[in-house]
Parts: C-alpha cells; structure tokens; sequence
C-alpha cells in the first residue's frame, strides 16, 4: 500500500523537492509550512500518516517543540528530523525522534532512512 508521509519544513524549495523526489518513489506526500500547520493537518488525518519528515529551524514552533507535541499525541507515529545542522542531533530534544538526517543535496541518505524506518515501524 502507499505510503503517506507529511513533509514539514518553512523552506518552499525543500518542500517542493521532497515533494517532487518522494512522489517519484511512490509515496503520497503531503506539506506543511510549520510546525503549527503540521499539528493541525495531523489533528484530520494522523489515522493516513505514516511518517512525519521534519525540518528543525522553522520560524514559530520549531521542529523539537513539534516532535515532542507530536510524540504526545501520537506516541507510534514515527518522526524522522532533517536539518542542516548536525548539532541538534545531541540536544535532548531531539532524542524522541526516531532518525536524524543532516540535510544534503543528495537525497539518497533520506530515502533511505525513510524506508527502514517505515519498515521498522511496520
Ligand atoms: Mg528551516
């Protein structure tokens, strides 16, 4: 079956690409621009989601206030954060996230952090 994922981050371009990338693979993709947007889209179909790709620094409720309001509500929904900045990875913040990707113009290392986690998730 496809799988659903909610790609949150306040970059336009980062939004279309991984749009564009992820809907070539086969995934339903769906965007949100912030961290506030995302929770309220998960409020209507968190039931459809099955992975929620998510940026860190985004203007209002970042990606650590995010995931922790996520991991609240939704404990089981897995939450991969991606980021230009390799240092959040040892914030404790971040520790509830299931994987953390250092953004790169090659997407390879996502997709495939995508898929295992979408398969450790079952
Ligand atoms: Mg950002």
């Amino acid at each position: 079956m496809q799988k659903r994922l909610l790609v949150v981050d306040d970059e336009e371009g980062i939004r279309f690409l991984y749009k564009e990338e992820f809907e070539e693979d086969g995934y339903h993709v769906d965007l949100a621009s912030s961290g506030e947007e995302a929770l309220e889209m998960l409020d209507e179909i968190a039931l459809n989601t099955d992975l929620v790709l998510m940026d860190i620094k985004m203007t209002g409720m970042d990606g650590v206030d995010t995931l922790r309001h996520i991991k609240e509500k939704w404990p089981a929904l897995p939450v991969i954060l991606s980021t230009a900045y390799p240092h959040y990875k040892h914030e404790f913040g971040t520790w509830a996230c299931d994987a953390y990707v250092v953004k790169s113009s090659d997407l390879n290392e996502l997709k495939g952090v995508v898929k295992s986690v979408l398969e450790k998730a079952g």
